[in-house]
């Protein structure tokens, strides 16, 4: 079998690793770096410089923990900290690729037909013959036509790492999870920063209940929110940007920053060459198999249209691996997007999965609420921040768990438990009975499941 990967982020790089494992002779075709966009502009170096921020911020509540200590902020030791982690996470990939047999080819790949994928190298053009083939080359920051990036100024997420300075006065435009993040990290790392919110709560996708936590956070720390303001325009000053918005406010600011969504990498991959189809909005349509309408050539991650999460790209990776070295059996499980966890790594962590309240509401679905507060575990006050809850969603009639969110320190990891309730169909019952250690926060998840 021999496997062509066009993209070599998550999808594309789990792909290869899993289909070499298992016997195919693959070739991973990356532009840029083996890793993708998730290692080098997007899921980590955010969190990486989230998690400093992270650690000042603990320092500003020291004295709440008996300490006497102050931070300051070393901006060139944390562009240094960002580029290990990367180097040593690309190098962690390429190794793992390298072990197993994989070929990386470096450059800009294409479909040249059903079967043949082209790439451009620095040393000129290489064809390759493929049984099949994975597009995996992700999605890029949207950029309205109302804004343009000077990349001085006026940035997008692909601009703001590490920056040689932090903004004095950052403008934040869009409040879902990419905006709230950044908006947390740069306010968590000493900018006075203005969220441009086109709605009346942030996140407005989330939970009213979980988006008024942040809001409350966000205020605390001097956030400025500017709620149902919708952007129309950036102008560069001398020094910096005024954002207009369409009710006439508007926020002067040192830098803006755009958190407006992406859009999928799918113009000038010779889709049409193939046959392969291609949505209004870029994407490529999968099937539950993660095959495009062309059966012998699949598509993953972000461009696929469906959940643009790094756990997801990879998952599917997986599954798509599997399947074309015949490994898919009537027991092997689909990938159910609807219970996908994810989490915001703001401070408080917002995390959830599978079915939200509101949604079960208006779907007119009978659900049960149990909600316990962080403010009743001796965790969470023995480590000085009893903000947030833990939520748990399940059916009445079954006390089958159905979905979760938590608010609160840890929520990321502590979302797995109930995660793995949802994937496996588990009941209440199954996660109160559970003993957990004591004192620690995922104690809050037995007393809330019941
Ligand atoms: C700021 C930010 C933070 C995020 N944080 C998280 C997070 O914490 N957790 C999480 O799960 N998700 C997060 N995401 C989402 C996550 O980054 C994406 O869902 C993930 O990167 C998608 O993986 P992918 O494999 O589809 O694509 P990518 O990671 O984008 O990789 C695609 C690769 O394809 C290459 N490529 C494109 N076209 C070609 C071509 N023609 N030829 C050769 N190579 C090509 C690109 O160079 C790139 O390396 C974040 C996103 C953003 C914007």
């Amino acid at each position: 079998m021999r496997l062509v990967i066009i993209g070599g982020g998550p999808a594309g790089n789990t792909a290869a690793t899993v289909a070499a494992t298992l016997g195919a002779e693959v070739t991973v075709v990356e532009r840029d770096v083996i890793g993708g966009a998730a290692n080098l502009w997007d899921c980590i170096p955010s969190k990486a410089m989230i998690a400093t921020g992270g650690e000042l911020s603990e320092l500003t509540r020291a004295g709440t923990m008996g300490l006497e200590a102050e931070g300051r902020l070393d901006v060139a030791a944390l562009r240094a900290r960002v580029a290990a982690i990367e180097a040593r996470l690309h190098q962690s990939v390429v190794g793992l690729l390298e072990s197993q047999g994989a070929r990386m080819l470096q450059g800009r790949g294409r479909l040249k037909g059903p079967h043949e994928v082209v790439v451009e190298t620095a040393d000129g053009l290489v064809e390759l013959d493929a049984d099949t083939i994975l597009l995996a080359t992700g999605s890029r920051p949207r950029i309205p036509e109302w804004a343009e990036i000077d990349h001085d100024r006026v940035l997008t997420t692909r601009d703001a790492y590490p920056p040689p300075t932090i903004p004095e006065h950052l403008c934040v435009i869009g409040s879902g999870v990419t905006g709230v993040e950044f908006t947390h990290m740069f306010s968590a790392l000493g900018s006075e920063v203005t969220l441009v919110v086109s709605r009346q709560q942030v996140l407005p996708r989330k939970d009213p209940e979980v988006a008024a936590v942040l809001e409350d956070e966000f205020l605390r720390r001097g956030v400025h929110l500017l709620k149902g303001a919708r952007a129309k325009g950036i102008e560069r000053t001398d020094e910096g940007a005024t954002v207009h918005c369409d009710d006439a406010r508007q926020v002067e600011a040192g830098h803006v920053l755009l958190c407006v969504g992406s859009v999928p990498n799918s113009e000038e991959l010779g889709l049409d060459e193939a046959g392969v189809e291609v949505a209004d909005d870029g994407t490529v349509p999968i099937n539950h198999h993660c095959q495009s309408n062309v059966a012998h050539i699949y598509a993953a991650g972000d461009l696929s249209g469906r959940l643009p999460l790094s756990s997801v790209a990879a998952m599917q990776g997986r599954k798509i691996a599997e399947h074309l070295m015949g490994l898919h059996t009537l027991e092997h499980r689909h990938l159910d997007y609807d219970k996908a966890a994810s989490a915001i790594f703001t401070e408080p962590e917002i995390a959830d999965v599978g079915i939200a309240e509101a949604e079960a509401f208006a779907e007119g679905r009978k659900i049960r609420v149990t909600k316990v507060p962080f403010a009743a575990s001796a965790a969470a006050l023995i480590q000085g921040d009893p903000r947030g809850f833990i939520k748990v969603i399940s059916d009445p009639a079954t006390g089958v768990v159905l979905g979760g969110s938590i608010v609160g320190r840890h929520a990321a990891e502590l979302i797995s438990v109930i995660a793995v309730a949802v994937t496996n169909g588990l009941k209440v019952g199954d996660i109160s009975d559970s003993l957990f250690v004591h004192p620690s926060m995922s104690e809050s998840l037995a007393d809330a499941a019941w």
